[in-house]
């Protein structure tokens, strides 16, 4: 039997692995022996696929980012293992689900870009298409989040300590990387990447920085300890965290080396496999038609030069031979319109980092300045395209002069590249511009973290083809006016909110109450996201509970989750602001009777996993036309929560998709910012205004305390009376009213659970354009042919 052979296996391993029986080991152990069990199981399929795709054109996904999340229950599934894998977990004295928690989320991601490279690359495994990730193995991730009384700490997440089954080393294709002052080994760990049931496995490679030599013996014998070790300490920095701290110029070069590190490994990588599988082909004549390079944001774009590098001063080919190859192979995508997100290096940093590529980028941009003059380009228009300009080498620029394509990832966002951003690009390149609205892998983020109602759709088709074509969820509308069918649809809501109920109470220690609606709102902490609005409006309903408390109002339970940047002190100040209203709110004995604040430690996937099915109301607040897409949203959607939102990113579409009657729009639309943006006064606003004025007023009582960090009147002063900068620049204030009606509607609306079981069966049933299988394939074929 199936079961018994894996279980004989997982013995034989645990045996292998401690020296003792299985009965004798903990649930760790247990948990890396069935990984690497898994790992034995799939080898064949692995090399298989790996072996197919060296005859293909292939698509290579470099990102700085790839926030994966646990392999362990997701290869179960994928590879088609979960129908004994309860037995399996009974048979070695543990549940499946204690198994589970066994295992560290790899911290190799931030947020939105990183999750999209990590179901990018399950959608193409899914669709058989040939698409390999590129990125860094950051010994130390991004970092680990806890609070301090409400403060936000960081500490490093050491998440490979106890192992890490799901990758392999593979020494011997160690690269050399040479920085102008520095040169490292660039070691290569291979992580399967798994179809859903069709035995195809892709491969994420994440390259790791160590030592060519990094043990100093005559300086150890010496007594000098600390210096015996530098040169391996350096090198290792390399990939020890996500986005080093850049405010001092040595972060900065640490961050350009990481970045270029990961390019020139992975491009050296690929060169030397091309090399090998056609050793005749020495002026590289079919290299473009064999791969395409898609460039997720401007983290990667050294890979530009360093391949003009390697063309050119290792194989031999002119300046026109080389860059006729590397004018096929690149495409781009664009993630935000934030300028402070648009990478820029000053020339120095870029010389240090790697010289002769500094060179390369001066030549591409002279022979492309040259080119813009003979198309009688006027010296203004040039200089907003130039790559090299007052000293700063622009990323973004470089990209986009060398891709075939260049996206955004929604509508909205596309439509501000095309006509604001990215004008006059888009000018000179009409036809690079395309969009790609993102998505999500419905296995992860259904099948996988909400099995009752996946199991429940699965009963309601009669078939469970819907997982490989989401679109199919439209058939679940004929049941919009089945009662049976909407009381399971809230059952199974209910049944969600319990769990993560429990959940909450063991990692936060606080009571919530699964009756209540669960308003939530993660993602990582910015302005533009607004977390500060949501945050207003939880003191505005404390003080309208303060001053009527027989007020009648349906219990509410706003959950927050998600990372500040360590150096942005604003983001913390809100978090901080956040966790002082939970507790003002939590504690007081009368308004926790109605609501309820949680700002949960440490969000990242496995949380999510346990959050988004357990939503009401989804909150996607940001100010119109600053977030790009957000797929968060698309989780909430999926899993049956309204969306209270703004016009914004994929917010429209979504709202489009399944009707703005099944949701709560509100808010300012980018038309409308843009008309009242130079006379915007929110000190006017404030000063004729009492609901606002209280309620903003909290930041400068003794109500709530910042501990003498001034941080609140900091936030204070950022709405009201900021000096340096535009007072509210997200328009907080601006959409506070219209936020609170939408927040008096889902209150009313709630209240008929059958109506609003109805609209969270419509959106289940139009979220299938949000899978990320149609995203992929639309890259496949409209970009990179595939
Ligand atoms: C999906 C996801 C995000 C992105 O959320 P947005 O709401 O789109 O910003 C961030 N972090 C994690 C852990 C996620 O799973």
């Amino acid at each position: 039997m199936e079961k018994d052979r894996i279980v004989e296996q997982i013995k034989d391993i645990v045996l292998y692995k401690t020296g003792k029986t299985i009965d004798e080991v903990s649930p760790q152990a247990k948990y890396e022996a069935s990984s690497i069990m898994i790992m034995d199981d799939i080898k064949e399929d692995w090399a298989k696929t790996t072996k197919k795709n060296k005859d293909r054109r292939n698509a290579y996904y470099f990102s700085a980012e790839f926030l994966i999340g646990r392999s362990f229950g997701n290869n179960i599934l994928n590879y088609g293992l979960n129908h004994e894998a309860e037995g399996v977990a009974e048979e070695l004295g543990i549940s499946l689900s204690a198994l589970e928690e066994m295992e560290e989320d790899p911290a190799l991601g931030n947020g939105g870009l990183g999750r999209l490279a990590a179901c990018f690359m399950e959608s193409a495994a899914t669709e058989n298409l040939p698409l390999q990730g590129y990125g860094v193995r950051y010994s130390q991730g991004l970092f680990k989040q806890y609070f301090n009384q409400g403060f936000q700490m960081e500490e490093g997440d050491d998440w490979t300590a106890l192992g890490d089954p799901w990758s392999l080393r593979k020494q011997a294709e160690t690269k050399i990387v040479n920085f102008k002052d520095q040169k490292v080994l660039a070691v290569p760990y291979d992580t399967p990447v798994i179809g859903y049931r069709n035995k195809n496995i892709n491969t994420l490679r994440l390259w790791q920085a160590e030592a060519i030599n990094g043990f100093d013996f005559s300086k150890f014998n010496n007594s000098l300890y600390d210096d015996s070790m530098s040169t391996k300490n350096r090198a290792e920095d390399i990939t020890r965290v996500l986005y080093p701290n850049d405010s001092q110029k040595a972060g900065k070069i640490l961050r350009l080396k990481q970045q270029y590190f990961f390019v020139s490994a992975s491009i050296q990588d690929i060169v030397s496999k091309y090399k090998q599988h056609f050793p005749l082909d020495i002026k590289f004549k079919d290299f473009s038609k064999y791969h395409i390079f898609q460039l997720n944001d401007t983290h990667p774009v050294m890979a530009i030069p360093e391949l003009m590098r390697l063309l050119l001063d290792e194989n031999f080919l002119s300046w026109e031979e080389a860059w006729k190859i590397t004018k096929k192979v690149f495409a781009f995508t664009n993630h935000t319109i934030l300028q402070e997100a648009m990478e820029k290096w000053s020339e120095d940093i870029v010389e240090t980092v790697n010289p002769r590529c500094f060179e390369i980028i001066k030549e591409i941009d002279r022979r492309f300045i040259a080119e813009l003059k003979e198309s009688k380009y006027t010296n203004e228009k040039i200089e907003e395209l130039r790559i090299v300009s007052k000293g700063t080498v622009r990323m973004a620029n470089l990209a986009i002069r060398t891709s075939i394509k260049v996206n955004g990832v929604a509508e909205l966002h596309t439509e501000i590249l095309k006509k604001d951003t990215l004008k006059d690009w888009y000018e000179l390149y009409p036809s690079k511009f395309l969009n790609k609205t993102n998505g999500i892998t419905p296995r992860r983020w259904l099948v996988y973290s909400n099995k009752e109602l996946s199991n429940y759709i699965t009963e309601l088709l009669g078939s469970d083809d819907w997982i490989l074509d989401l679109s199919k969820l439209k058939e679940l509308e004929k049941y919009l006016d089945d009662e049976t069918v909407l009381k399971r649809i809230n059952e199974i809501k209910y049944n969600n909110k319990v769990r993560l109920a429990k959940y909450i109470k063991e990692n936060e220690g606080v009571d919530i109450d699964p009756n209540s609606i669960f308003d939530i709102q993660v993602k990582r902490l910015h302005e533009y996201k607004r977390q500060l609005l949501n945050a207003l409006h939880i003191v505005y309903l404390y003080n309208k509970i303060k001053s009527n408390p027989e007020i009648d109002i349906v219990p509410r339970t706003f959950i927050f989750g998600g990372k500040a940047a360590p150096g942005y002190f604003r983001a913390k100040s809100i978090i901080k602001f956040i966790n002082e209203i939970a507790k003002l709110v939590n504690n007081d004995p009368i308004v926790s009777k109605k609501i309820k604040v949680v700002f949960v430690e440490n969000f990242r996937v496995s949380y999510g996993e346990k959050i988004y099915p357990a939503a009401d109301v989804s909150e996607q607040i940001s100010t119109a036309g600053k977030e790009a897409s957000g797929t968060g949203n698309m989780k909430f959607m999926l899993n049956g929560a309204l969306t209270l939102g703004t016009y914004d990113g994929a917010n429209i579409e979504i709202f489009k998709e399944a009707g703005e009657d099944s949701n709560f729009v509100f808010g300012a639309t980018v038309e409308e910012l843009k008309e009242i943006e130079s006379t915007y006064d929110p000190e006017q606003l404030y000063l004729n205004d009492e609901v606002i004025k209280e309620t903003v007023d909290i930041l400068k009582s003794d109500i709530i305390n910042d501990n003498g960090s001034y941080m609140f009147l900091e936030i204070y002063n950022s709405l009201i009376a900021n000096k340096n900068e535009k007072p509210d620049a997200y328009f907080v204030l601006k959409d506070f009213h219209s936020y609170v009606k939408a927040h008096e509607k889902i209150d009313k609306e709630y209240r008929d659970s059958l109506s609003w079981a109805r609209k969270s069966l419509k959106n289940i049933a139009n979220a299938g354009k949000f899978s990320s299988d149609r995203t992929i394939k639309e890259y496949a074929n409209e970009i990179w042919d595939i």
